[in-house]
């Protein structure tokens, strides 16, 4: 692994069969790529078929981290790619493989990238679609789009060495930028809801797709910690307002 490929997280989540686990390791070695993340495998762990599979990718599994949620998976992450056979219900924007291999290389000079992959029957569910900065769709035929799990994580590993390859991965602008993690975007998601409950905007018995689309709004800005602080200040000062009007009303 090169500095660049530590930055570069493969993250399976809920994977079913142990097979899978390997081929993706092997996946990842071949292509120079060392940094597996294991979301609540269904597939025993360790396994002697994973083990088996990995062939010389060995060295991956062992060092693979298996954690409970998505969010543990993605800690401290500044881009989070989920891929996906097909297109949601309220789309996130779209990057093919080449494109996607392209933005994590260009990013990871600055943070950490995780490109996040499905369970086999049924992918990531919208819970943890929501989490991604992007959906990376890999095109197919018109008539069957889904790949094996491990022919995806390959696809893609090999784009990633492309793109690890070229010597001058693009620049990306501001150089100062870093977006802050999911896990404190998560935070303020929950005090962003809460703020809107209690200023009446947001009605929790027909939430519609409001905190949905405004997860969407954030995601896309992907703001900085100064931009992140400025926006919980906004939403101190409109709880405080709020519960002053609160008093002023039961005066
Ligand atoms: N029926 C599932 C398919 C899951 S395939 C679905 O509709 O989502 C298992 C995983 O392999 C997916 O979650 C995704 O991570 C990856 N994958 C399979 N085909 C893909 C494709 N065409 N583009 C991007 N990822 C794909």
């Amino acid at each position: 692994m090169n500095g660049l490929s530590e930055r570069i997280r493969i993250v399976l989540v809920g994977t079913t069969h142990p097979g899978n686990i390997g081929s993706a390791a092997r996946a990842m070695k071949v292509m120079g790529l060392g940094r597996l993340y294991l979301v609540a495998p269904e597939a025993p762990f360790p396994s002697s078929r994973a083990t088996a599979l990995a062939t010389s990718g060995d060295d991956v599994l062992q060092e693979a981290v298996v954690v409970d949620t998505l969010l543990d998976a993605i800690e401290g992450c500044g881009l989070v790619l989920g891929t996906s056979a097909r297109q949601r219900s309220l789309p996130l924007p779209l990057l093919d493989p080449r494109a996607a291999a392209a933005r994590g290389v260009a990013e990871a000079p600055s943070h950490d990238v995780a490109l996040v992959f499905g369970r086999e029957k049924s992918g990531l569910n919208n819970e943890e679609t929501r989490l991604c900065h992007y959906l990376v769709n890999i095109p197919t035929s018109e008539e069957y789009h889904s790949l094996n799990l491990a022919q995806a994580v390959q696809v893609l590993a090999y784009e990633l060495h492309l793109a690890l390859r070229a010597d001058t991965p693009g620049e990306i602008e501001p150089p100062d930028w870093r977006p802050e993690p999911p896990e404190r975007l998560e935070i303020y998601f929950e005090r962003l809801a809460a703020t809107l409950q209690a200023i009446g905007f947001l009605n929790p018995n027909q939430p519609k797709r409001l905190m949905q689309r405004l997860r969407r709004l954030y995601l896309r800005a992907r703001p900085d910690e100064n931009e992140l602080n400025i926006l919980n200040g906004i939403l101190s000062a409109t709880q405080s307002a709020a519960r002053g009007r609160t008093e002023r009303n039961g005066d």
